[in-house]
């Protein structure tokens, strides 16, 4: 029998094992179970298959990526691996195949996809063949709490009911401490051995800017930083993605756009054109990313605020993973909070919630003044990081002011307009309000007569936006369900009556014009 280290070297040609490897390895192949949190490109994978290979009997690799499952196999069986996968895209000749592969023991590893497990032919399957290892991958999936709930992952528990014997590893990149408590009761490993990698990208550096001309704002930080270089640039919407993707073009960037609306040729293609190509984008929605594999990817660029610190840190990390300087560079502005605060409020009570906690964390890592990278960490658990000095606001620390004046003119324009029964009103009409713009809506409305009208020309249009943004990053707003209408919260009050005061981040107000008044 091979050692774990003569299959690393002679199977995958690596010299030595990456930080955990080794002892998880070793853990699995004397037959523990095993939790496994380690960032994206931490190298998990390795932590199931060399256990598949040392171990006598076919590693069973439970993973939801199921369009990644022939590319993961064909890269296995590039290097002399017997592999094979089992899911819905495959036609009954396939299937045959691979299943006679595996009673036969020919297989030393068998991705299959969750929802093979409901189907009772596969475990008849399974209990005829002689498994080494169960491997749990994308683990979080089985978390109602995270961003990835997959119903489906919910019946890996039997899989210790009618295996008992064999060892299970179970591995995320995702996992705060909510996630990982709730994976490791869901699946039963509480009594497993749990290995918490660093979640700690120390070559990644971390920016997030104020969007106020969203697709100039790209193209400067493409061309000043990653000219030629590979990375991706994430969306919200389908639409978003298209129009950056062409507007990429047009500007002479190599750019395709991927999301999960385009036919899948067209999106194996433009995958696998990103992977084998050097110096392409890739445009997508979240659709694109999960186990893709590409080491040099030299930044991540999202458009859209993510719904989760879970998502942002995921998609994030797939910059960097060769260990050389990456960047994580994000544009956020106010209709992205606007936008995620009514998505926050679809779906039942408990979703509800859970949506408003993911979003007060996102945006809380937005506005901080402290360094981004120990707000992550500590997130993810990690506490008591020291700044890291690759993130924007330990390289150039945000000057705060006292922004409580301008935040009462909001909060009592919001009050003045709340009193009206008829009609709601959203950040445009406040802030219009403010700038004692008579518009047609404002005089429609008789709004140039509110005390309010005309308070806030001392600041332009940016700069209001600016500040409702950071008043709903704050909790001191807050945006009604049903028409994005601004509303008071219960802390607004104190500011209304001068007993609290608001710090606001100096560079919500817009830099190019900041630049020009102190050059002046
Ligand atoms: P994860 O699943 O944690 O995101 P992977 O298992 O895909 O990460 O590994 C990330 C990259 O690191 C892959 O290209 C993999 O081949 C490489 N890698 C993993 N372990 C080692 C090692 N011990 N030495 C060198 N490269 C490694
Ligand atoms: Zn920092």
């Amino acid at each position: 029998m091979d050692t774990p280290t003569e299959v690393l070297h002679r199977v995958f040609g690596y010299d030595s094992f990456r930080e955990g490897q080794q002892e998880i390895i070793d853990h699995v192949v004397g037959g523990g179970d095993a939790l496994v949190l380690m960032p994206t490109g931490g190298g998990k994978s390795l932590c199931y298959q060399i256990p598949a290979l040392v171990r006598r009997g076919v590693g069973v690799v439970i993973s939801p990526l199921i369009a990644l499952m022939q590319d993961q196999v064909d890269a296995l069986r590039a290097l002399g691996v017997r592999a094979g996968f089992l899911n819905s895209t495959q036609d009954f000749d396939e299937r045959q195949l691979v299943e006679s592969e595996f009673l036969a023991g020919e297989l030393d590893l068998l991705y299959l996809a969750p929802e093979r497990l409901r189907v009772d032919a596969t475990l008849r399957l399974l209990a005829k063949g002689d498994i080494s290892v169960f491997a749990i991958d994308e683990a979080h999936c089985v978390a109602q709490w995270g961003h990835d709930f997959r119903p489906d992952y919910l019946e890996l528990s039997r899989l210790h009911e009618l295996w008992p014997d064999v060892p299970r590893i179970a591995l995320t990149a995702t996992a705060t401490p909510a996630t990982h408590a709730e994976i490791s009761s869901r699946l039963g490993l509480e009594q497993a051995r749990h290995f918490v990698a660093s979640f700690d990208r120390p070559n990644i550096h971390y920016r997030i800017t104020a969007k106020n001309e969203p697709k100039r704002q790209l193209l400067e930080f493409l061309r000043s930083e990653h000219d030629g270089d590979s990375g991706i640039v994430y969306c919200l919407s389908r639409s978003s993605v298209e129009k950056i993707a062409e507007f990429l073009v047009d500007n002479g960037i190599a750019a395709v756009p991927y999301h999960a609306g385009l036919d899948a040729r067209t999106r194996a293609l433009h995958q696998s054109r990103f992977l084998r190509e050097d110096g392409l984008i890739v445009v997508a929605t979240i659709a694109f990313g999960m186990g893709i594999d590409k080491p040099d990817v030299r930044f991540v660029a999202h458009l859209d605020l993510p719904k989760s610190l879970e998502g942002y840190y995921q998609e994030t990390g797939r910059a960097g993973r060769d260990g050389l300087p990456a960047s994580a560079w994000m544009a956020y502005g106010l209709n992205d909070v606007v936008q995620h605060r009514r998505m926050a409020m679809e779906g039942d009570e408990a979703h509800r919630r859970r949506q408003v906690l993911h979003l007060d964390a996102m945006l809380a890592l937005c506005e901080t003044v402290t360094c981004r990278r120990i707000m992550l960490l500590d997130y993810f658990g990690q506490k008591d990081s020291q700044p890291c000095g690759n993130c924007d606001t330990c390289q150039t620390p945000p000057e705060s002011w006292d922004g409580t004046v301008p935040a009462q003119k909001v909060l009592s324009a919001v009050l003045r307009l709340a009193r009206e029964r008829r009609q709601k009103f959203g950040v445009g009409q406040v802030v219009d309000i403010l700038l004692g713009k008579k518009t047609a809506k404002v005089l429609q409305h008789g709004h140039e007569t509110l005390t309010v009208f005309g308070v806030g020309d001392d600041l332009g249009n940016a700069e209001w936006h600016g500040i409702v943004r950071q008043l709903l990053a704050q909790g001191l707003l807050a945006v009604e369900t049903d028409y994005g209408a601004l509303v008071l919260t219960d802390d607004s009050a104190g500011v209304l009556r001068g007993q609290r005061e608001v710090l606001l981040r100096r560079d919500t107000l817009r830099p190019a014009r900041a630049k020009t008044s102190s050059s002046a």
